[in-house]
């Protein structure tokens, strides 16, 4: 198993899905519907699944880009701002004019360390194989990996997922792929388009797992390897338990979580766990030793707010 994702360090990762705003309120416990609140603290930063996994994966010393859609609007600046400010490449991602970046209003509370999500899409088209074909160039021989997060336009991710493979089928340096499922509209497209058997790992998280009905990591990763293609990976973090995955070559592997000393903000703890163990991977760790580089990335960022305090 070791080495066997390794990619030149020369090679870029590319992270295909959202960007967008949070903006994050930290409390000291979940408000209470309809009465005011005061925050102990809120801040902006630039997120999305895809979008934080790229940042991670750059503090850590990787080669990242970002590959998405961005509206031409007052939130723009900001974001192509923040990408700079964490070495983040986006220079290929697509700028529409007229659209509206999507929201993120993030509640933490302090009392029960839980992150709930509201977010706002109104209009930001998602990517097609289109936009793909024509905006990211695979024979510059500058991808090692590209990584997708499952999202609404699973037929174009499944589509831009056989692309690449055809790609690799005939030519000599071979670009990993990675997919997250994550968010539990895709689950019946993934059946459906048959997309298990697409990416070399299949990243899928906690809140997936259990709405099918697992009750643990190592139940999870065992079933799904099922799904996947001969020599591909399962991988799936959950929360303070850690994470699990299962290959060929290592059978199943856990990894347990990393508490840091204060929990602060979880929010992107997945997309962390996600960045910094493709990163391990790239690198040609060990598949057990991957996961535990994530959960180790994964618990200190869960002790820091945002991602700026990292490293
Ligand atoms: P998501 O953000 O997708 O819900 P998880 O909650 O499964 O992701 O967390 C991803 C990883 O982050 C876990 O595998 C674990 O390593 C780390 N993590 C999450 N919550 C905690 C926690 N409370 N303490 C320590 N590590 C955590």
């Amino acid at each position: 198993m070791e080495g066997q994702f390794r990619i030149d360090a020369n090679r870029r990762t590319l992270f295909v899905g959202l960007v967008c705003v949070d903006i994050l309120n930290l409390l000291p416990k979940y408000p209470e519907e309809d009465i005011g609140h005061r925050c102990i603290d809120y801040y902006k930063q630039r997120g999305g699944n895809a979008s934080n996994s790229s940042t991670v994966f750059s503090l850590l010393g990787g080669n990242a880009e970002f590959f998405g859609t961005l509206a031409d609007d007052t939130e723009l600046s900001f974001i192509q701002r923040d990408f700079e400010k964490f070495g983040v490449i986006f220079k290929n991602s697509i700028i529409i004019s007229e659209k509206t970046c999507p929201l993120s209003i993030v509640i933490l509370s302090l009392e029960s360390h839980t992150r709930t999500v509201l977010h706002t899409n109104k209009d930001l088209p998602e990517l097609t194989l289109d936009g793909f074909v024509k905006n990211i160039n695979l024979n510059s021989s500058e991808y090692g990996w590209i990584h997708f997060e499952g999202r609404d336009n699973a037929h174009e991710i499944a589509r831009m997922l056989s692309y690449i493979k055809e790609f690799n089928k005939v030519n000599e340096i071979h670009i990993f792929t990675s997919l997250e499922a994550e968010k539990l509209r895709i689950a019946p497209y993934l059946d459906e388009l048959d997309m298990w058997k697409l990416p070399d790992i299949m990243f899928v998280s906690k809140d997936f797992a259990r709405n099918q009905g697992y009750t643990s990591m190592e139940q999870a990763v065992t079933s799904y390897y099922k799904k996947v293609k001969t020599g591909a990976v399962v991988i799936c973090a959950w929360g303070e338990m850690g994470a699990a995955a299962m290959s060929d070559q290592s059978g199943l592997v856990t990894s347990p979580a990393f508490p840091p000393s204060e929990i602060l903000d979880t929010c992107g703890a997945g997309d962390t766990f996600i960045g910094a163990t493709l990163f391990a991977l790239g690198q040609g760790k060990a598949l057990q030793k991957a996961i535990e580089y994530g959960c180790k990335v994964a618990g200190s960022k869960c002790g820091v707010q945002g991602f700026q305090n990292l490293t």
